[in-house]
């Protein structure tokens, strides 16, 4: 396979789309009419077909669904004011995947193929992504391993996949944030970094728990001391200390470097802000709390674009905040959101026409 070869195509006969309305419409609910497949098979990527968006046959002892090899990623793509749709840099979403794939010993998909298929098949779908306000064409692609045979080893077959979703607004209210002390998302060495599945799901129980006090989801802490920030259930943070905007460093491996982190970084830095990613303690967010530097604290991700926060809790110590009186998040939001609709220039080549 190399992408010089066609993707095949196979047309619905008719679209589902006039039977929904796109306006504020739930994240991950609904899915446009086709779909990207390609199977890795003898040691080799096979052709690709974009074909009717349906259920997948599984065999029941399909490996992925017993020991986990599966990744994925998350895309937005956006119309700009005269129709045009564009997608927020998908190579580093790609390049992100395929670090994902090594992790987790599956096969890597090469670029050009990937975003070949990303292209021909929003093209196919055009007419899925909304134009409102805050309002995107979510892509999904994923990959498991498909062998059907039950033994701990790497799979030889491998199934990857892009779905798309039209979503409105994904979390539009302040969170409540619980700093987690007891369960760990990840640990040097581990898989923190990859955006693999089965870091979701280890995920969930603490998540249920803060959900039980009245939180909206955890920071993640250290597995050591619990003492040092990670991130925020699939987000990645940014304190605004003073002058200074924070966020952890990816040094250890623990953290999923977040395409919205980085981007949010550098307009912070145009915003004129001084931009560290390095260690932050929990002490350090008290401290500068109760001295009155802690001025914001915000979450961005490609599905929240971002989270303002509006309380932090750890232990007795509650930290809350009046989100009305910022200026820094929404002020990122908002130069975020001109580019990725197109209405300012984009100056760093972020925006991929389709
Ligand atoms: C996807 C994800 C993020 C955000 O990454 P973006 O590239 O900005 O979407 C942050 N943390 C976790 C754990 C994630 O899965």
């Amino acid at each position: 396979m190399t992408a010089a070869d066609e993707i095949k195509i196979k047309k619905i006969k008719e679209s589902k789309l006039s039977q929904i309305s796109l306006e504020n419409i739930p994240f991950g609910k609904y899915f446009t009419d086709h779909m990207f497949e390609m199977d890795y098979h003898n040691g080799e990527w096979q052709q690709p077909i974009i074909r009717p968006y349906e259920p997948i046959m599984m065999d029941p002892s399909t490996a992925a669904l017993h020991y986990g090899q599966a990744i994925f990623e998350g895309i937005k793509a956006y119309k700009n004011k005269d129709g045009e749709a564009f997608i927020f840099r998908p190579h580093d979403n790609i390049k992100r995947f395929n670090a994902s794939a090594v992790r987790m010993q599956m096969p890597t998909v090469p670029e050009d193929i990937f975003m070949e298929g990303l292209r021909t098949l929003i093209n196919l779908e055009q007419n899925w992504i909304p134009n409102q306000e805050d309002h995107s064409l979510y892509i999904r692609p994923f990959m498991y391993s498909s062998d059907e045979m039950i033994g701990v080893r790497p799979s030889e077959d491998y199934k990857f996949l892009i779905i798309l979703s039209p979503t409105g607004p994904y979390y539009n209210t302040p969170m409540r944030i619980y700093v987690e002390e007891q369960y760990v998302r990840a640990v040097p060495g581990g898989v923190g970094y990859a955006k693999a599945a089965g870091n979701y799901g280890a995920a969930m129980y603490a998540t249920a728990q803060a959900k039980l006090k009245g939180y909206d989801q955890v920071l993640w802490t250290d597995a050591f001391e619990h003492k040092y920030i990670q991130e925020c259930g699939t987000m990645n943070v940014f304190f605004i200390i003073g002058d200074k905007a924070i966020t952890p460093d990816l040094g250890a491996g623990t953290i999923l470097a977040g395409i919205t982190r980085d981007s949010v970084m550098v307009t912070l830095a145009q915003l004129g802000l001084t931009v560290e990613e390095r260690e932050l303690s929990i002490d350090e967010i008290i401290s500068a709390h109760q001295s009155g530097l802690l001025k914001e604290v915000f979450g961005t991700g490609t599905a929240a674009t971002i989270s303002l926060i509006k309380e932090l809790k750890y232990k007795d110590y509650i930290m809350s905040f009046d989100v009305n009186s910022w200026k820094i998040a929404p002020e990122v939001k908002n130069r975020l959101n001109q580019i990725r609709y197109g209405q300012i220039e984009d100056p760093y080549g972020w925006m991929v026409k389709v």
